[in-house]
């Protein structure tokens, strides 16, 4: 049985040699992960030829998604690293201020005082520290701790209900934009986007720059934002899909209120035929342990069951001990919830309303699948869009994105339940069937006399236009 739920991995200093990417990739990663809140665009660029090359030598299409930093607003460095902060002590968040000590520390972002009231509640290192504002002078942010800790250097700070205006893309952001399409980067992941504006501003951004390169990436927006969650709707609109980051989310409206979250989140996302990723401290213990605890096992299989296209590693597999076991263990667990009767059909497509005659062959491929008890559904595509379309509804059967476009395969390894196989472009249908045949038997998905449903668009040869559905049996050609 093949997973259909895919895996991304962050990579980083435990992740970034030949021989554990290679152990990676076998163990089932599917999209790798840069984080550039991390790293030089050097290290980026290094990292994402060694996947080209690792996943060419594993022989398979591993894709890249570049995951910018955004305005992620963060305080200043201490003279000593970090301090102790104990409840009830006042502590000054100070945008002039050069270097921190234990009664005030500086800020990245200069004009967050004029973003905040008295009584606003600030959550600093994942909400682990917690201050309550009491005043504002001029640049200075005057607290109160309300759970105090240590705090170090250059750690995040978010206001509990979200609402600081820091707009979505910084000038690094942009520089980076330059970086990861200068490698392709298959998808680009947006930091803290507030509306469908942010979205559009940075695909138009990465298409500007992947110009040269003749290349578009799909865009992620990282869900993050208290006020992203009532424009859900048009940011899916302006994105191709969303990541579920539930770091951040959890602080800015709580983490009580993550899970129901993120089952709407991805139910919207399927509903717009848009891609959700689940992500953030969803093997967090096997950073240091070699096994998952309980809680995590279920926390990744019931992602599977929310219908999530991806679940994601963050420090597990960037900077933890175990990154090639976290990927063998995700991989299990997702293999196991896909067992489950909610994840073998969903007939929701029966009701979706749709004009276009591609979409309709792609719910028609669905239908005439599951009655048919076929053995697999191939779509010769060069987009990938009826892929797309087909695997936004839960079938146990297998589908097949055959195309000759690479950006495609590698795109598709993020659609939950599709696997992209390479084929030459031809207008020569019979060759082609033929071609698609001898390519399911040799890849050993099929046998003689299985029933294959296949779409395709005529003429052949061309983009979009998907327009035509055969029921083929294996070994009529
Ligand atoms: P990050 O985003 O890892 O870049 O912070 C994910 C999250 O906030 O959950
Ligand atoms: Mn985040």
């Amino acid at each position: 049985m093949q997973r259909a739920t895919k895996i991304v991995a962050t990579i980083g200093p435990a992740s970034s040699d030949v021989d554990t990417l290679t152990r990676m990739f076998k163990a089932g990663v599917d999209v790798v992960r840069l984080n550039f809140s991390h790293g030089k665009a050097q290290d980026h660029i290094d990292r994402a030829t060694m996947v080209r090359e690792v996943a060419a030598s594993c022989g398979k299409q591993v894709a890249i998604m570049a995951d910018l930093q955004g305005p992620k607003i963060r305080i200043g460095k201490f003279e000593h690293g970090k301090i102790q902060l104990e409840k009830g002590d006042k502590f000054i968040l100070d945008a002039d201020c050069q270097m921190g000590n234990q009664d005030r520390i500086g800020l990245d972002y200069k004009p967050l005082p004029r973003d905040l009231l008295g009584d606003d509640v600030l959550l600093l290192n994942d909400g682990l520290i917690v201050l309550v504002v009491e005043k504002i002078i001029g640049n200075e942010i005057f607290t109160v701790v309300k759970i105090g800790g240590e705090l170090s250097n250059n750690k995040g700070i978010n206001r509990q209900g979200g609402g600081l205006t820091a707009p979505a893309l910084t000038s690094k952001d942009m520089d980076d934009i330059k970086t990861a399409m200068s490698f392709k980067a298959d998808f680009v992941a947006v930091s803290f986007p507030k509306n469908a504006t942010d979205m559009e501003m940075a695909r138009q951004l990465c298409n500007v720059a992947g110009e040269a390169y003749n290349h578009k990436p799909m865009m992620i927006a990282k869900i993050e934002r208290a006020e992203a969650i009532p424009l859900l709707q048009q940011i899916l609109d302006a994105s191709d899909g969303i990541m579920v980051a539930r770091g951040d989310l959890a602080v800015e409206v709580g983490n009580a209120a993550v899970p129901a979250l993120q089952k709407r989140m991805i139910k919207m996302a399927r509903a717009s035929n848009k891609l959700a990723i689940t992500a953030t401290q969803m093997m967090e213990s096997m950073i240091v342990n070699a096994v998952p605890t309980r809680a995590e096992v279920s926390d990744v299989a019931n992602a599977v069951l929310d219908g999530t296209d991806a679940v994601m590693t963050s420090a597990e597999t960037a900077s933890g001990k175990y990154p090639v076991e976290t990927v063998e263990a995700m991989s299990a667990i997702c293999l196991e919830a896909e067992k489950s009767e909610d994840c073998q059909l969903d007939t929701d497509f029966l009701n979706v309303t749709f004009t276009r005659v591609d979409q309709s062959i792609a719910y028609g491929a669905l239908f005439t699948a599951h009655h048919l008890r076929v053995k697999a559904i191939a779509a010769m595509t060069e987009s990938g869009s009826t892929a797309l379309w087909m695997s936004r509804h839960s079938i146990d059967i297998p589908i097949f994105a055959i195309t000759p476009s690479v950006s495609t395969q590698r795109q598709v390894a993020l659609y939950r339940n599709v696997r992209a196989f390479e084929l030459a472009k031809s207008t020569d249908r019979e060759a082609v069937l033929k071609a698609a045949q001898d390519m399911l038997l040799a890849k050993g998905v099929v046998k003689r006399g299985d029933l294959v449903v296949v779409t395709w668009g005529e003429p052949m040869g061309q983009v979009g236009g998907t327009n035509a559905l055969k029921i083929m049996k294996i070994g009529e050609y």
